[in-house]
């Protein structure tokens, strides 16, 4: 009698056991499977603003608590540089870069899974070099008559006898770059 009672008791022991590993197991699955299926996002493009600021702007992926931007320059590794929160702000500019230097990007987007961010995998890079700094001493050319902005080129916007200074005499002057040639 006795006997049956402990088989009994162990059938119900092993059934326990089991269920617990297969719920475990279920529970853990579930959690990665969300994981793996944050969708990479793709950056859409990487504009160089000015000599010291460059605009990213990437593809929203719906469902997500944001994005992550990376950037480094050539030879350099990775680093985290932004946290943007919400899947709607897909833009970041970056400020405070050095001119005429080229960087790197890539982004993830992230979810928040038992309080903890999980993220997709990497976008693939894309590349800018920020607008070169021109010298004080660098020659441009200047209309001696009408006109707002100094030239690359003597020929360039029909100048009235055109004369070549120094840009920081140019400025000086108060003119300013023609959007043509710069
Ligand atoms: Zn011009």
């Amino acid at each position: 009698m006795s006997l049956t009672i402990n088989r009994k008791f162990n059938k119900i022991i092993c059934f326990l056991l089991t269920f617990l590993f297969l719920f475990s197991t279920c529970f853990y699955g579930s959690v990665s499977v969300s994981a793996a299926s944050i969708k990479t996002t793709k950056i859409t493009s990487v504009t160089a603003k000015s000599k010291t600021s460059v605009s990213i702007k990437w593809k929203k992926v719906s469902g997500v608590k944001g994005y992550v931007i990376y950037q480094k320059k050539s030879g350099g590794s990775y680093k985290k540089i932004a946290t943007i929160s919400g899947s709607t702000k897909v833009s970041y500019t970056q400020k405070g870069l050095k001119s005429g230097t080229k960087y790197y990007y890539k982004i993830k987007a992230y979810k928040v899974v038992k309080g903890k961010k999980v993220y997709s995998s990497y976008s693939s890079a894309k590349s800018v070099t920020t607008l070169k700094s021109t010298s004080s001493t660098t020659k441009v050319w200047i209309p001696t008559k009408g006109g707002t902005k100094y030239h690359k080129t003597s020929t360039c916007s029909k100048m009235k006898n055109p004369v070549k200074v120094t840009v920081s005499k140019a400025k000086s002057k108060g003119f300013s770059a023609c959007k043509k040639c710069y």
